[in-house]
């Protein structure tokens, strides 16, 4: 709040397709889909329909005991459209508490099956899930784990999937510690929140393989990769694997109202399945299933199915990744420019500690959003951005490289 005082916070007044709005009229471009929530653009002209008539029915009723339609329809989409055979959803308010959701269902179905010394977690040097404790001890990021350190609990970190040895890594973590271990927790090709580091679909399939054979559950964090961001509609399908868990959040409403899932396989879900209540999963919250987000989130799903989003993205970030390329790729200050999906990622070379925030503000001043991490400029439009508008993301990264 101290440096608000230099900087003040900008007040957002409405927003419209890929453009936010504040109260003076000045429009800057959401090159950063807000956090990497919205999808389809800001009010959304089907997002707000599906929403008024959903108003005009249920905002929401509690799931314990009672159900509605859209929850109904999500769920059965969802596992329609994810990978393997996921046929279970668990919802959820946001991303943190999905990965909260995983990790307890995977150490109580050990527990369930009479493994309850299977309670160990193993995460992937950078990963980010999110900043509950549960979640937060996964997370390596310090910036945001650091001060919390002492609260956290002990997992075992694995090397990178992008660095030499890291599959050998885990071979041996697993091989030796199986008996305490219940799942391995990844975030599928990339890693967001520590600089959008992209790797190789190869790892997850031997990932995948290891932890089958050393009895470990394997839990991916598609809360930023899943619907569409990486190219297919899951990251996991690219490496042609399925988790035993998935996480989903983020663009689940086409960034609209905050809504998670968790997709469990049939063979967790029958762990649970018991007539003593302490076997089932007792995990609540109280807008759980809402009904406005679960709706939000099937107008989403429609736009999917009617626009063939994953196939028109497709050819939108070729022709996207072209005008990227040309401007950005033999810059003197452009260090390892990357595209995966509706992702484009690349280094500055500065050598300013402030060049992140010098960097928000120079694009701000340019009516571009872009939020660097560290030296990494990213842009993650949302999927509607038209070409003239990613021209404004690839100009405000050059001036940004210019002035490094
Ligand atoms: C954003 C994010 C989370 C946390 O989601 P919140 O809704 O912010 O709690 C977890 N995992 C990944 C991979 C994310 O990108």
């Amino acid at each position: 709040m101290k440096a608000h005082e230099r900087f003040p916070l900008l007040p957002i007044a409405r927003g419209e397709g890929a453009w936010l709005i504040d109260f003076e009229g000045r429009r800057y471009l959401d090159g950063v889909s807000s956090w990497w929530v919205n999808l389809f653009g800001h009010s959304n002209f089907e997002i707000n329909t599906a929403l008024l008539d959903q108003m005009g029915k249920l905002e929401h009723v509690m799931l314990a005991g009672f159900t509605h339609e859209p929850a109904v329809a999500l769920a059965e989409q969802l596992s329609a459209l994810a990978p393997g055979r996921l046929g279970h959803a668990f919802f959820a308010s946001d991303g943190a508490s999905a990965a909260e959701i995983a990790l307890k269902m995977a150490f109580h179905y050990w527990a369930n099956r009479g493994r309850p010394g299977k309670k160990r977690f193993v995460a992937l040097a950078g990963g980010y899930h999110g900043e509950t404790i549960g979640a937060l001890s996964v997370t390596d990021v310090a910036i945001f784990r650091d001060a919390y350190g002492p609260l956290l609990r002990e997992n075992i970190l694995v090397p990178f999937p992008g660095d030499a040895g890291a599959i050998e890594a885990l071979e041996k973590v697993l091989a030796e510690h199986s008996g305490e271990i219940a799942a391995l927790i990844v975030e599928p090709l990339v890693q967001g929140a520590s600089g959008m580091r992209m790797y190789p679909s190869a790892y997850l399939k031997r990932a995948r393989e290891l932890c089958t054979k050393r009895e470990v559950l394997l839990i991916a964090d598609e809360i930023m990769t899943g619907f569409g961001r990486t190219g297919s509609m899951f990251a996991c399908e690219q490496a042609g694997i399925a988790p035993d868990l998935l996480c989903l959040s983020k663009g689940i409403t086409g960034g609209y109202l905050p809504l998670s899932c968790v997709l469990s396989s049939d063979e967790v879900y029958a762990a649970f399945y018991d007539d003593d209540v302490t076997r089932g999963f007792l995990h609540s919250h109280s807008y759980t299933g809402n009904a406005l987000a679960c709706r939000a989130a099937l107008a989403v799903l429609d736009i999917f199915k009617r626009d063939h989003v994953i196939d028109a993205n497709r050819e939108r970030a070729a022709r996207l990744s072209e005008a990227a390329h040309d401007a950005l790729a033999k810059h003197r200050n452009v260090r390892n420019l990357r595209n995966l999906g509706m992702i484009w990622a690349f280094e500055v070379e500065s050598a300013d500690p402030q060049f992140a925030r010098k960097a928000f503000e120079l694009a701000l001043r340019r009516g571009v959003l872009l939020r660097p991490i560290g030296k990494t400029v990213y842009f993650m439009p949302p999927y509607i951005v038209s070409e003239a508008e990613f021209d404004l993301l690839v100009d405000a990264g050059v001036a940004i490289a210019d002035a490094a």
